[in-house]
Formats: structure tokens, C-alpha cells, sequence
């Protein structure tokens, strides 16, 4: 999961080093050490954080482990290894470089018109349930009330999950996702969840609350 990096030089670069602030952008974490250089954490689909003390046993999928003064560490766990763990020295460049655009939360509605793209599978199944709209909906297509309806569903949902610590089970049940999956019933009307293919994505959703006419 390292990155342009090395083990070694990931930790001898960050050995002795202090870790004073962070920012978020999309799935991504930068973490500020006080050696003007940024530790680059992106969580792909199953990264989280956890922190734990020395005499403590470790999360199972424990990837990288900080140690920290007083006995205390800091897990990334990622089951699923889709995640990156890296060194950065300027984020701005480094987001301008990859071409990653504008945090979600941080778009107008007049720049959202241009993206509605760049979002996780199981986020933008969860928004377009929010929103009742169909996947296979045609963005062009849609009314200017729609487009509106969607970016405050976009905003709403990325604001809870981000409370939620992206954490699946501390969602709300009347969300699409705790149910998202083969034998799942939509949390309005109890009928099966159905998946499509769409866009080259797998798409889950309830065919009867999410309509395509908007
Ligand atoms: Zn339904």
C-alpha cells in the first residue's frame, strides 16, 4: 500500500517527528508533520484509522502502525488494501498534479453541475436514493430543481458519513447503505434492492422510489 516510498524511508523520514494538523480532500487525509513534509493517507474503500495503546493487541488488518510517546499508536487499517499510504512535501501541487478536483463539501452548486462525478459507488447509490432519482439517469436531462435536489443530497449524505466516520454500521438505518447488497430491502418501501450495471459501476437502488422522469 506504500506509495513512492519505501518502509525504510517512510520511517525515517517521520521518526522523531510530530504530527500537528490535517486536512481532508475527498478520500484523501494529509496529515502536517513539523518536518515540512505531509504523510499522505487515502482510505480507499475500507481504510480507517484507529488508536490504540502499546499493551493493546492491534486491529486485525493493521497495515501501518504509528508509535507515538506514552505507549500510544495509531493504527491505518485496511482490510480490503485499496488503500495508499505516501509522502507528500506540497498537497496544493500534489492535488493539482493528480487532477483531483475540489473537495465535495467545499463546491457551489454552479461548479457541482459540471462534476456529479468523482464520487464513491456506495455514496452516490446512497445520494441518489436521498434524491429518489434513478441511476440511469440522464445528468443532461435533468430540471434545474432536480440538479439542486441532488446537490444538497450530495452535501447532507457526504456531511453524515463523514460523522459517521464512514463507519457503515453507525449509519442511519433509513439509509440505502446498511442494506446495500444481494437480499437487501429498501428502507422506504420494503421491496427488494435491485443492482445494474451503469456507467461501468455497480449501482444498487430501489426501482420503485428512485424514478428515472425528473
Ligand atoms: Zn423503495
Amino acid at each position: 500500500m506504500l506509495k513512492g516510498v519505501s518502509a525504510r524511508e517512510l520511517a525515517r523520514r517521520l521518526k522523531g517527528r510530530r504530527f500537528e494538523s490535517s486536512r481532508r480532500h475527498g478520500k484523501h487525509l494529509f496529515v502536517r508533520t513539523d518536518g515540512d513534509l505531509w504523510l499522505r493517507l487515502h482510505f480507499g474503500m475500507t481504510g480507517s484509522l484507529h488508536h490504540f495503546k502499546s499493551k493493546e493487541k492491534a486491529p486485525r488488518h493493521t497495515r501501518v502502525a504509528f508509535v507515538f510517546e506514552r505507549d500510544r499508536r495509531l493504527a491505518f487499517e485496511d482490510h480490503r488494501k485499496f488503500g495508499e499510504i505516501g509522502l507528500v512535501e506540497d498537497v496544493d501541487e500534489y492535488l493539482r498534479k493528480r487532477g483531483l478536483g475540489p473537495d465535495a463539501r467545499d463546491v457551489d452548486l454552479s461548479t457541482f453541475k459540471n462534476i456529479l462525478a468523482g464520487i464513491g459507488n456506495i455514496y452516490a447509490d446512497e445520494i441518489l436514493f436521498r434524491a429518489r432519482l434513478h441511476p440511469a439517469t440522464q445528468i443532461s436531462a435533468l430540471k434545474a430543481k432536480t440538479v439542486s435536489k441532488l446537490f444538497h443530497a450530495t452535501r447532507y449524505i457526504l456531511k453524515k458519513a463523514i460523522e459517521s466516520n464512514a463507519d457503515s454500521n453507525r449509519m442511519p438505518k433509513s439509509w440505502l447503505l446498511p442494506h446495500r447488497g444481494k437480499g437487501g430491502r429498501c428502507p422506504g418501501c420494503r421491496r427488494k434492492l435491485r443492482s445494474a450495471t451503469i456507467g461501468g459501476r455497480t449501482a444498487w437502488f430501489c426501482a420503485h422510489c428512485q424514478r428515472k422522469s425528473h
